[in-house]
């Protein structure tokens, strides 16, 4: 009797051991599969602190926003277009010296480097003699509380800017400087490209409507709103 019992309990238990050998391994494949996720985010994470230039990278990042920087553009950007672009920018003296006095403002190099900013327009021109070929230069005054590698307050300030001056300028770029190497440590992160727009430089285009322009210590670089490097010069 209680041999055929004993038996009878084994064989139906062993469906369900196996049902629950089955959960278990389930259940650790999906705490791998959440392990792994977890190193792929970190790991992306970590390649745009890398690869981004400004601290916030990390936003456009988890968001998934499509505004990824391109490094590379078709070659018809880099002809006709770029070749009016860099005449405005570095062949007209009154926008290369705003570009260059940005950069100084900066201090590269030292322990006090830090991002300067301003909007570069022309003085609507209506025919009046006091309006001919006046280039205009608003530059960003960056609160103290402002990280070294962003310009807190910026987009707001622009867009002030932009509005109580609509008409009587038309501002055709913001320009921001990148007075970090890449590689360096600033404020816990590894600084990336500092000639490569980030996601929120294209943000901030987007935000304004304008072309962006930064300055690093070699480059002019050029961008559009989704991050897209236009022109790219010597300085
Ligand atoms: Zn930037």
């Amino acid at each position: 009797m209680n041999r055929p019992a004993a038996k009878e309990k084994t064989r139906s238990s062993g469906p369900s051991m196996s049902y629950l050998q089955t959960r278990i391994r389930a259940s650790r494949l999906l705490n791998a599969a959440r392990i792994l996720a977890i190193i792929e985010l970190t790991h992306r994470l970590h390649q745009a602190y890398r690869f981004a230039y400004d601290k916030q990278a990390a936003d456009w990042l988890l968001p998934q926003n499509p505004a990824q920087p391109q490094t590379g553009t078709g070659g018809h950007t880099q002809t006709s277009d770029c070749a009016h672009i860099r005449a405005n920018l570095l062949g007209d003296p009154r926008n290369r010296s705003a570009l260059n006095d940005a950069w100084t403002r900066s201090q590269f190099g030292t322990n006090s480097a830090h991002e300067e900013g301003g909007l570069l327009g022309q003085v609507i021109d209506e025919g009046q003699p006091y309006q001919k070929d006046i280039v205009i230069n608003q530059t960003y005054t960056t609160p103290s509380t402002s990280p070294p590698i962003s310009l807190q307050g910026f987009t707001n300030w622009a867009q002030g800017q932009i509005a109580s001056n609509s008409n009587t300028v038309a501002f055709g770029y913001w320009y921001h400087t990148h007075p970090f190497n890449q590689g360096a440590h600033v404020l816990g992160f590894v600084v990336g490209n500092p000639n490569v727009p980030s996601g929120n430089d294209a943000s901030v285009s987007a935000t304004l409507g304008l072309r962006g322009i930064i300055v690093s210590r070699t480059r002019i670089v050029v961008f559009d709103s989704s991050g897209n490097i236009q022109c790219s010069f010597r300085r």
